[in-house]
């Protein structure tokens, strides 16, 4: 950070988001379009919708955009010939830009295992990390802490149910957590038994109860592979073992998760379902912001309620439990499989129960590595995917 905690900022602090372009990536430009005297925009980055990065560029004038995709270079550099914007292509750019000495913060907005290698260069750069892409602490939780401890970067979560936690625990530092419990809406399948998740269509899927999200993560929860992936993020980022973590199902999304102490104590962050400020308090730590989007009034949620998932049902969540108690780059292979399980999903190859069918045939066949390097896990990473489709052509 470029002042103390104590002091309040005189400069705005000048974010990179990588993904901007997607659904965190854009909640992201509203916060910082509210805000110009605390954020500015350095760096931009998206995987192929070059219309909307460069209107992007243009309205906040950052130092630098990448467009992952190479055939759209040309004409992102085009539209913006006319300003002092540089521009760069392809995957190794993404991860470069994030050397620029002028970022502060690097917001992580990028969908699945594309995000591990940008990430982990902006922690030896030094940046101040604010991360919403959980598939980079699934795979390389263990690597990316170690990196940060020894680099002392701050990974700030973005996650709406991690910065609850984060929150419950600021004050508490020589309190150890005895529990976190998670919260989880339940996604738009809950209490759904097998015989109705046989015939669920993509459209189900996308329709989620209380959140407009990608469609990666909006399928992921509804599976509740996407509590999985966040029950393996909070281990690392909070430093407990995966038992001392419970998903609690709260249908309301009103309890973003909460943390229990020692003495019995819980203490829990609550806030209407908007990912704005979640966002807003990563940037803005060790501050809060005063924000006009609406507040939580309790008299509109006279009920909230709070069960057990059911992981019997939604197999996906117990998948996600093994891989962490499995360690090495079990939960590696377990994000590949359903990175590419997700996409066939989506593109209508295999039905919604297939999923964790496909899954737990990678982390049965994949081949395990108890204690992995970085290599080794873009390895794991690249041989599930490889292996995932060849299984689903045979299907
Ligand atoms: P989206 O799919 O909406 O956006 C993904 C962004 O990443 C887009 O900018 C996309 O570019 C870019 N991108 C995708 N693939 C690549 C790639 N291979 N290389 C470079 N850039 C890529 O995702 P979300 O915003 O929903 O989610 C982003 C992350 O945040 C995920 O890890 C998700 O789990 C997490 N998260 C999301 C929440 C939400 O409310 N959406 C809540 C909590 C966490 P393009 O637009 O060009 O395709």
């Amino acid at each position: 950070m470029s002042t103390s905690d104590n002091d309040k900022q005189t400069q705005p602090k000048r974010i990179a988001i990588i993904g901007s372009t997607g659904s965190i990536g854009c909640q992201a430009l509203n916060v910082i379009r509210r805000h110009t005297d605390l954020f500015a925009v350095e760096v931009l980055t998206a995987n192929t919708n070059a219309d909307l990065l460069v209107s992007q560029a243009i309205e906040f004038q950052p130092n630098a955009v990448v467009i992952a995709d190479e055939t759209k270079y040309q004409q992102v550099q085009q539209a913006l010939a006319q300003h002092d914007i540089k521009v760069f292509a392809g995957e190794g750019s993404l991860a470069d830009v994030m050397e620029m000495s002028t970022i502060d913060t690097v917001l992580t907005a990028v969908v699945g295992f594309a995000g591990l290698k940008p990430t982990l260069r902006a922690i030896e750069y030094g940046k101040t990390i604010a991360i919403a892409n959980k598939e980079t602490m699934v795979v390389a939780g263990e690597i990316v802490t170690r990196m940060a401890v020894r680099k002392k970067v701050a990974i700030l979560p973005v996650d709406s149910e991690h910065s609850a936690i984060f929150q419950s625990i600021v004050g508490e530092w020589h309190n150890p957590i005895e529990k976190i419990l998670l919260t989880a809406s339940g996604g738009p399948f809950f209490g759904k038994k097998s015989d109705f998740l046989e015939t669920v269509t993509v459209a189900d899927a996308l329709h989620h109860p209380n959140w407009h999200m990608g469609r990666k993560i909006t399928v992921d929860s509804a599976t509740l592979m996407n509590k999985g992936l966040e029950v393996i993020e909070a281990k690392w980022l909070f430093d407990v073992a995966p038992q001392q973590i419970e998903v609690v199902v709260h249908p309301q999304s009103i309890v973003h998760s909460m943390v229990q102490f020692a003495d019995g104590s819980i203490k829990a962050q609550l806030g209407l379902p908007n990912m704005e400020l979640p966002i807003l308090y990563a940037l803005s730590f060790p501050h809060r912001t005063a924000d006009p989007v609406p507040h939580l009034n309790f008299a509109d949620h006279p009920t909230l309620t709070f069960a057990k998932p059911d992981p019997d049902t939604f197999v996906c969540l117990r998948l996600a439990y093994e891989a962490i108690q499995r360690g090495g780059n079990m939960p590696c292979i377990m994000n590949a499989a359903n990175e590419v399980a997700v996409a066939a999903f989506l593109n209508r190859k295999i039905s919604f129960l297939q999923i964790p069918e496909v899954i737990a045939n990678a982390m049965n066949t994949g081949l395990f590595v108890d204690k992995p390097s970085l290599d080794d896990l873009l390895q794991t990473d690249a041989e599930i995917r490889r292996q995932t489709i060849d299984y689903l052509k045979n299907k």
